[in-house]
């Protein structure tokens, strides 16, 4: 099988690609290498550099390899950027993939796995959430991936496309190669800013907020590895494969941890104190996010392998010592 990865350069991207490269698939990567890492991408896989929104760039890979099914990452991600920069988010979210469709369509590829996020049900009514809840997005972030969610449904009434729609909790770790891991810039991320106390590049974190109606004030959020995300898209992408149907699946832990418990946890695992101030909340960010993924468990027979919050930390901890500077160190 051979399966088309945009966004193989970044951080969930890339991971899914080493999976799907250990499982002997052929993989062919698209990225315009904006947010993404050209060091990321595994050395077995096609690499085409452009833009989703550039339609002949798409059409010229169609022609050119036999695509099987397209897992679709190309996105902008960032809660906070998506409120000062909306145009943005509807421009790359939105209308890339508008154009990304009218390229599969033309080019009779109909399966496509897609990076949605818990951010498309706002603020929840109760915890945790499920995939018929409400969805309400606060941000536009979540907004744009939810207006994504609705033109695949439209898409594949209209011209039968079968899509899988994976909404993430919280993505972190890092691959047990050591090879790959999370590098953002601008760094936005809590983990990663967490670990860049003990490794010197910041004096303290910066707590968003310690006025929620959580029990110690901070945000709730379901932190869920990167790998265990990287297996969630092959078992979506078999379901497919396999003749099943348009679904959308939660992908977390079920397990929420406040800011203050990340930070204590990242205090444990490597060993140094991490001074906290607080600060004003961060616009758009709901107080409590904590998934079911019965149904990811149950359907997609996903069975995500670092459960702990510990472990988690402690494989980003491992990639963040040794690339203090992500991939150009
Ligand atoms: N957060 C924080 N300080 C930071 C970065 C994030 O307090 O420097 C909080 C943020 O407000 C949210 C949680 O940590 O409640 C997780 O944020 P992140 O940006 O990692 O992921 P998101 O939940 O936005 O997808």
């Amino acid at each position: 099988m051979t399966v088309l990865v945009l966004g193989g350069a970044g951080y969930i991207g890339s991971h899914t690609v080493y999976e799907l490269i250990d499982l002997g698939e052929d993989v062919v990567v698209a990225d315009n290498l904006q947010t993404g890492h050209i060091e990321a991408i595994h050395s077995k896989a096609r690499f085409y550099k452009g833009d989703i929104r550039d339609k002949e760039f798409l059409d010229n890979i169609f022609k050119n390899e036999k695509i099987d099914a397209v897992i679709h990452f190309a996105a902008n991600s960032l809660v906070g950027e998506s409120m000062t920069n909306p145009l943005k988010y509807y421009d790359n979210n939105l209308f890339g993939t508008m154009i990304l469709l009218k390229s599969m369509l033309e080019h009779n590829v109909d399966k496509i796995v897609f990076s949605s996020t818990a951010a498309v049900y706002g603020e929840p009514e109760k915890i945790p959430i499920f995939e018929n809840d409400n969805t309400m997005p606060t941000n536009t972030y979540g907004e744009t991936k939810l207006s994504m969610e609705k033109m695949f449904k439209w898409v594949s009434k209209a011209n039968g496309l079968k899509y899988v729609s994976l909404r993430y909790f919280n993505a972190c770790g890092a691959h047990a190669s050591g090879n790959i891991g999370e590098d953002h810039t601008p760094e936005t991320h809590l983990i990663p800013l967490v670990l860049q106390v003990p490794l010197k590049k910041r004096k303290y974190i910066s707590v968003f907020g310690n006025d929620y109606e959580t029990p110690d004030g901070t945000c709730i959020r379901d932190y869920v590895h990167v790998t265990d995300l990287a297996y969630a898209h092959i078992s979506a992408v078999d379901y497919l494969k396999h003749g099943g149907d348009n679904n959308i699946f939660n992908l977390g832990n079920g397990c929420g941890f406040s800011v203050l418990e990340v930070i204590e946890a990242a205090k444990k695992v490597t060993g140094y104190d991490i001074p906290v101030e607080i600060s004003p909340r961060r616009a758009g960010d709901p107080a409590k996010l904590v998934a079911s993924s019965d149904k990811a468990k149950t359907i997609l027979h996903w069975t995500p392998k670092y459960g702990s919050l510990e472990k988690i930390i402690e494989s980003a901890w491992i990639w963040h010592k040794n690339h203090p500077s992500g991939f150009l160190s």
